[in-house]
């Protein structure tokens, strides 16, 4: 019988290679935050490393993870097969696999997920930029991708969760003043 893998040892994989790949979750944390302040005031950093580290729970994005950096490894290593090997380690444009990888795991956070990749793939800021394949050393073609697929998804869990929290708020708030017109 074949080996059947734990999500444990999935997820503990997803987040050692992220690491070993040259990025720390407060990196991911960043963009989320410079996503999310202008709707949010009083965001603080905690509360966006808190909401990548949620969406690193998912299945979906550790397998995304595991699968793109294996590919950039690869490319690194020389080890892939033409055409593919220069396609990947030049991070040619029309190429496409990388971003369609990394999105396929935010339609799961909706459609802010979505914009907010389609926003990112476009202006590549923070860690992102770094990455950039062909900018530094490395071949990053997936990682920078799968990087804002995390941090779309961390930005719509963000959004959905504070509109749940403001919408709670004044719930609390109506039911207090119907109290008190109770009581008066
Ligand atoms: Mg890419």
């Amino acid at each position: 019988m074949k080996r059947q893998v734990h999500s444990k040892e999935v997820r503990a994989a997803a987040l050692l290679r992220l690491s070993e790949r040259g990025v720390a979750l407060s990196d991911i944390a960043e963009i989320v935050y410079i996503m999310q302040a202008p709707y949010n005031v009083g965001l603080k950093m905690s509360s966006c490393l808190e909401s990548v580290e949620a969406v690193l729970e998912k299945r979906e994005i550790q397998h995304a993870i595991l699968v793109g950096t294996e590919l950039d490894i690869l490319a690194e290593k020389k080890m892939l097969s033409e055409p593919l090997q220069s396609i990947i380690e030049t991070d040619e444009g029309l190429f496409g696999c990388d971003e369609t990888l990394a999105l396929g795991s935010v339609f799961g956070y909706g459609s802010i997920a979505v914009t907010t990749f389609g926003h990112l793939d476009k202006q590549k800021i923070g860690i992102i930029k770094r990455l950039d394949t062909k900018r530094g050393s490395g071949i990053h073609t997936f990682l920078d991708d799968l990087v804002a697929s995390i941090a779309s998804s961390a930005s719509s869990r963000m959004a959905h969760r504070l509109r749940d929290e403001e919408e709670a708020e004044k719930e609390r708030q109506l039911k207090q003043k119907q109290q008190d017109e109770q009581v008066g």
